[in-house]
């Protein structure tokens, strides 16, 4: 039988529907893991007729008050839901989506000898360290990460996996056990580094693999996660490489998980950066992703000194150098774009390039401040990401979507990010970038259920109750009060429902030590 969740008495539901919506005084109802009515539809037939619940919602004419929630006095008007939750007091809206990290790193945060150097120096000093990761260390790291990611508002995140001793099955089956009991909505970007430092590159020999292995690892995962672009086109379906983000295919047939607990994981090759990977990858990775229909992911011109790595090694600039390896088409986001210019910035747009914003790490690791109000104002798909646990030093999206605001605020321009747009890159362009923007990223019928609330009972939220986004973006970042993904309760009351995190917490702390003195 369905199973349904009916959250009442919402005080603002933000959809960041087309309209860009906030309801008042509303409820929901998610049958399975989608959202089946909003504010009307299935509400068990006598709540219809009592009064309106009183609510110290202030009115506001910019809301929409239609819809208003009615309460029932009548305990069997609500046996049909396995669930009910009151949201009075609470702001709803669309789980936030989380376009760039690197899990395993949370074992090394803060890591002493690296905390005060820019990006190479960074890596250089931890990639010894990394090397010496044990397959355990990827599923300690990775639920900690996602738990962390989970208490602070997000239901989807990418994680670009480009480290692999001990072989790729054994790393990426960890990281998915820990996925799988967090039960997120996951994308592995499968990294990969091919140019060693002997070789002209950054990471040391131990950690690149070769181009022939990458490219069989690629290929199995492709054929597992993907679907062929030749199929594809037999059933009709829109592909990767069209300049339009509402085409990633839905699922693959006999997959759909209407019934099943856990989302599907989606599928991204990402080969780490143009000073890790060899050019060649670059193209042959681009030919398996088209033909596997996937979508695409690197790191790119993320700090002055990549910037002169690829004028040195390739005389281009890292724009120009994706171009000539056929990097700049619609199935493709980049991480970090620091330094792009205002014509390349278009040349994103006209081709459909999404981008992965991370400015606290860009911040931490002194590499400059991207220009994504620029990107927003060409229509450039624009997300956020936490990026790695090394370099943010945090996995909290909230804080982070807050921190991207303030960071083009800081540049001190007269066109100022809006709290809306910046909370749109956080949801609806995060959806986007991952071509997935008919499933997830915003409250609508019909979408997946993946919804997130807040207290505005809290202290941080005091004096700001009337302005449910404002709050969130203005105020001091808080946890969730509630977290459904993929229709399945994960925290109520602020709780986390499926995991001890003490005893978690404790394991990790184990794994950190052991791995500091290997
Ligand atoms: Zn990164």
């Amino acid at each position: 039988m369905a199973k349904r969740i009916l959250i009442k008495n919402i005080s603002y539901l933000i959809t960041m529907d087309s309209d860009r919506k906030i309801l008042k005084d509303c409820h929901l109802i998610i049958k399975d893991n989608k959202i089946n009515a909003i504010g009307k539809g299935l509400i068990p037939k006598a709540i219809l007729s009592k009064d309106i619940e009183p609510s110290n919602v202030e009115e506001d004419s910019k809301l929409d008050n239609t819809n208003k929630f009615v309460e029932s006095n009548n305990k069997e008007d609500y046996d049909e839901f396995d669930e009910i939750i009151d949201a009075k007091d609470m702001v709803i809206l669309p789980g936030f989506i989380n376009t760039h990290h690197h899990l395993y790193q949370n074992l090394t945060r803060c890591f002493s000898a690296s905390q005060d150097v820019p990006l190479f120096d960074w890596l250089t000093t931890l990639y010894p360290i990394w090397s010496k990761l044990e397959p355990y260390d990827f599923y300690i790291s990775a639920l900690v990460g996602i738990v962390e990611l989970i208490l602070s508002g997000c239901t989807t995140t990418v994680d670009h996996l480009y480290i692999f001793p001990g072989g790729q099955d054994t790393v990426i089956e960890n990281e998915l056990r820990a996925v799988k009991k967090s039960g997120i909505r996951f994308c592995l970007a499968r990294g990969s580094m091919s140019l060693s430092e002997e070789e002209g590159g950054l990471p040391p020999k131990e950690l690149v693999q070769e181009e022939d292995e990458i490219l069989k690892q690629c290929q199995k995962l492709a054929e597992k996660y993907g679907e062929k672009k030749s199929e594809l086109k037999n059933q009709g379906k829109r592909i990767q490489e069209d300049n339009n983000n509402n085409n990633f295919p839905k699922m693959k047939s006999g997959q759909e998980y209407d019934n099943d607990e856990f989302p599907r994981t989606q599928l991204i090759l990402a080969p780490t950066s143009p000073f890790s990977v060899t050019k060649s990858l670059m193209e042959k990775i681009m030919e398996l992703a088209l033909e596997f229909n996937l979508k695409c992911n690197t790191h790119l011109a993320e700090n002055r000194q990549e910037n002169e790595f690829c004028l040195e090694r390739y005389n281009q600039r890292p724009f120009d150098y994706m171009k000539e390896v056929g990097w700049i088409r619609g199935n493709v986001f980049f991480t970090h774009t620091v330094y792009l210019n205002e014509d390349e910035i278009l040349k994103l747009a006209k081709s459909g390039v999404g981008v992965s914003h991370c400015p606290s790490s860009n911040m931490r690791l002194a590499s400059g401040i991207a220009p994504i109000k620029e990107m927003l104002d060409a229509n450039v798909n624009v997300s956020i990401g936490v990026d790695g646990s090394s370099s943010n030093d945090s996995s909290n999206m909230l804080a982070e979507t807050r921190m991207a605001m303030l960071c083009q605020r800081s540049r001190g321009s007269d066109k100022i990010i809006s709290t809306e747009q910046t909370l749109e890159m956080a949801t609806l362009g995060g959806a986007k970038v991952l071509g997935r923007d008919d499933e997830i990223g915003t409250i609508e019928e019909g979408k997946k259920a993946d919804i997130i609330g807040f207290d505005l009972n809290k202290i941080e939220y005091a004096g700001a109750y009337k302005n449910p986004i404002g709050a969130l973006l203005l105020c001091q970042p808080t946890n969730v009060a509630l977290s459904i993904i993929n229709g399945r309760l994960i925290v109520k009351n602020g709780k986390l429902l499926n995991l001890d995190l003490r005893k978690v917490l404790r394991k990790h702390r184990e794994r950190t030590k052991l791995l500091l003195s290997r």
